[in-house]
């Protein structure tokens, strides 16, 4: 086998060895049908197994109360932007959206299509380098939508905002599963794979009956409606990672500079930026020579960008950190 590189994109992102070698080694024959599991039938029990067991995962691992559908789609989060309004959204409210950055700007440019939008608060002034948390909450929207992470930009709600009696509607491709969430304000929660959950193609849907049933109530194309899923039945060592790379971000006397204000600092994907470009360039191109890749910054912020999903062992950032000090002694 080759040498194996930590991984550092912000998606597709990094595996879990252990996964790898087990989907190998049933590559030729998934648990004695003589198949792959590409290969079987999705109307097989094999495969019911497995649907079965990654739903009673999240069911577990996200802590997701009775009363929540776990929804396995196609298309993407980026299917769920219009998905969303056309589902939620209700005749004469306005659906409300945080806009925090790239990710929330397209949510926000989908529901348009469908009614009213607005966006009650805004970090465009800075750039999107922080979390909006002060806004007043509109009582009679639809439905309040935010990213949880925003993938790009690097900042992250901590905490989700209180919408009131109004149903949080929650883009956590790019945190998923990384912190315990408080589902008592959740409508729907949605994310790629990706990023946090594994290799790309499929889009999980977390909802509750209510909001089942408000897309039920509506005239809807068949594969749009969430309610069409449910009848067809269709981790927590960021935080010590995150704080590794901030501890030696702040302490660089100004060497390596944080995107993101502290307030709002993303445990998933870390933004920071060199004095120069040039000097970026070649932190990226020597970190690269020696496995540590993925860290050259979005190109709409330019910079630096480590992703710490949760398959990232604490070991590559271990090797990133001791390689960005070293790099900061060699240049500073
Ligand atoms: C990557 C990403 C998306 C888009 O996901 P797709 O599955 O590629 O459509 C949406 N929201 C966030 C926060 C993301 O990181």
């Amino acid at each position: 086998m080759g040498k194996r590189v930590f991984n550092f994109y912000a998606g597709p992102a990094t595996l879990p060895l252990k996964a790898l070698k087990e989907a190998k080694r049933e590559m030729l024959d998934f648990r004695g049908t003589g198949m792959s599991v590409c290969e079987i039938s999705h109307r097989s029990k094999d495969f019911q197994a497995v649907i079965d067991e990654a739903t009673a995962l999240i069911r577990e691992l996200y802590a997701v109360p009775p009363g929540y559908h776990v929804l396995w789609l196609g298309g993407g989060a980026s299917t769920q932007f219009f998905h969303v309004p056309w589902n939620l959204g209700l005749e004469g409210k306005p659906m409300a959206y945080i806009h925090t950055g790239s990710w929330a700007k397209e949510a926000i440019k989908e529901a348009k299509f469908f009614g009213e939008v607005k966006v009650l608060a805004s970090s465009e002034d800075a750039n999107f380098n922080y979390v909006p948390r002060a806004f007043t909450m509109d009582p009679n929207a639809a439905y309040l939508h935010i990213t949880a992470n925003e993938t790009i930009g690097g900042i992250e709600w901590i905490e989700f905002p209180d919408p009131g009696n109004v149903p949080l509607v929650v883009d956590a491709s790019s945190d998923f599963l990384s912190h315990p969430v408080d589902w008592s304000k959740i409508g729907l929660l949605y994310a790629g794979a990706q990023k946090n959950l594994g290799p790309a193609g499929v889009t999980v849907v977390i909802v509750r009956e209510d909001m089942v049933a408000r897309a039920r109530a509506k005239k809807l194309p068949t594969m749009v409606s969430y309610g069409t899923h449910v009848d067809k039945g269709s981790m927590h060592n960021t935080q010590k990672k995150a704080k590794a790379l901030y501890r030696l971000i702040d302490s660089s006397n100004g060497f390596y500079r944080g995107f993101a204000r502290p307030d709002s600092r993303s445990r998933m994907n870390i933004t920071f930026r060199l004095v120069t470009e040039q000097l970026e360039e070649k932190c990226v191109a020597e970190a690269k020579a020696r496995g540590l890749i993925g860290l050259k910054g979005h190109r709409s912020v330019g910079g630096m960008r480590a992703s710490f999903y949760n398959a990232m062992p604490l070991k590559g950032v271990k090797a990133l950190t001791a390689f960005l000090a070293e790099f900061q002694k060699a240049n500073a």
